[in-house]
């Protein structure tokens, strides 16, 4: 660029040339040298040079004291009209204002959908924790044309409709006087381009639902209902807006012996009215596996609670795990042989009727407990 070369020939127009004439030359021209989409050496300083030329030949007044006092009339000099661009804000500034809508940030970047996916748990798998693939479907941006939904090598093309702004003004008069009507442009629907050439993989959409496998750890101890979130694995966003969330929602499947209660398992043992009143050393089984010998001392009252400890479910935040506790539960027979029924009945006379044992076993006791 030099300092003497005239603003008309920078924007290839003559001196004739009306307002839009010059807007459409600066508009041409920017949008071939914006540094942003030219990469070539060059372009900037010609981009540069345009958009100084521009600032000036499209304000009536700089344009009229430039075309008086040639470069001389205009700041007190050409070279300094340009720098009088720079002030301006820099080209993305001047750039925006015209080309909003081709350089896409007419549409607001959109967060993708956040997923939610149902997994059933094997009893075992929620307390110990288990390693699964998901099997999902979800949006992702199209690799092939990199989301834009053109054709890989093709350009799109401003949206005539509303000429890259994305949006459509209307000069609307009412009653209360004139206002201006701005509506999302229809035929682009913001975007301020169109697709002249549909990508092919995914028919210019620039997304496609794809079946997605994802590796998931279940940490040990989550309970039905616990829910698990994978950061940005849910749907893809658009206008480079962030993916949305993938969440797991657990549920877990009955054992055939133990029930949850928080980190504590629950382990009914049955026990007959003798077995309860003389003791009895039974093996209890754990969801470890193995069997954990435990001693029922003589008098065991329905209801009793026998903790194992640490051989409940892990915590799921810190270390250590609850407590298997043993119920027992006292099972009264309800069909006695004619032998049974005999033994039952001294016994019967010889025990007489009990008091309710006061001790923390029994409801009374507890709620003594409780009481203080
Ligand atoms: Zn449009
Ligand atoms: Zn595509």
């Amino acid at each position: 660029m030099t300092t003497q070369q005239d603003l008309y020939d920078a924007l290839g127009v003559s001196r004739e040339a009306s307002q839009e004439e010059i807007k459409s030359a600066f508009r041409k021209l920017a949008m071939e040298f914006h540094p942003d989409r030219n990469k070539s050496e060059g372009a900037e300083g010609r981009f540069k040079e345009i958009a100084g030329a521009y600032e000036v030949l499209s304000d009536p007044e700089k344009r009229g004291r430039y075309d008086r006092f040639s470069s001389a009339g205009v700041n007190g000099g050409q070279a300094q009209g340009f720098q009088g661009f720079e002030g301006f804000g820099g080209f993305g500034d001047i750039f925006d204002a015209f080309f909003r809508g081709t350089a896409s940030r007419r549409v607001a970047p959109q967060r993708g959908a956040d997923l939610r996916v149902e997994m059933e748990l094997d009893f075992a798998d929620a307390v110990f924790g288990v390693d699964h693939e998901l099997v999902f479907d979800r949006i992702e941006g199209c690799a092939e044309c990199k989301a834009t939904g053109q054709r890989t090598g093709t350009d799109p093309a401003t949206c005539p409709e509303c000429e890259g702004q994305g949006e459509i003004r209307r000069v609307q008069r009412s009653l209360f006087g004139q206002f201006v009507n701005v509506a999302t442009c229809t035929r682009c629907r913001g975007e301020g381009r169109i697709i002249t050439e549909p990508c092919s993989e995914c028919r210019g959409r620039g997304e496609r639902r794809v079946g997605a496998r994802r590796a998931v750890k279940i940490p040990a101890g989550v309970d039905d209902g616990s829910q698990i979130r994978l950061s940005g694995e849910g749907d893809a966003g658009s206008h480079g807006g962030p993916p949305g969330n993938l969440y797991v929602q657990l549920g877990v499947r009955p054992h055939e012996h133990f029930r949850r209660a928080g980190d504590d398992l629950l382990y009914e043992l049955p026990l007959n009215v003798a077995q309860a009143a003389l003791g009895i050393t039974v093996d209890v089984p754990t969801l470890d596996g193995d069997e954990v010998e435990l001693e029922i001392k003589p008098g065991a009252q329905h209801g009793e609670l026998l903790p194992l400890r640490g051989r409940g479910v892990p915590h799921l935040r810190g270390s250590g795990r609850g407590d298997l506790v043993v119920r027992a539960h006292v099972v009264t027979p309800t069909k006695l042989s004619a032998d049974q029924r005999e033994l039952m009945q001294q016994l019967a006379e010889s025990l007489g009727t009990p008091s309710v044992p006061d001790d923390a076993g029994s409801l009374l006791g507890r709620i003594r407990d409780a009481l203080g």
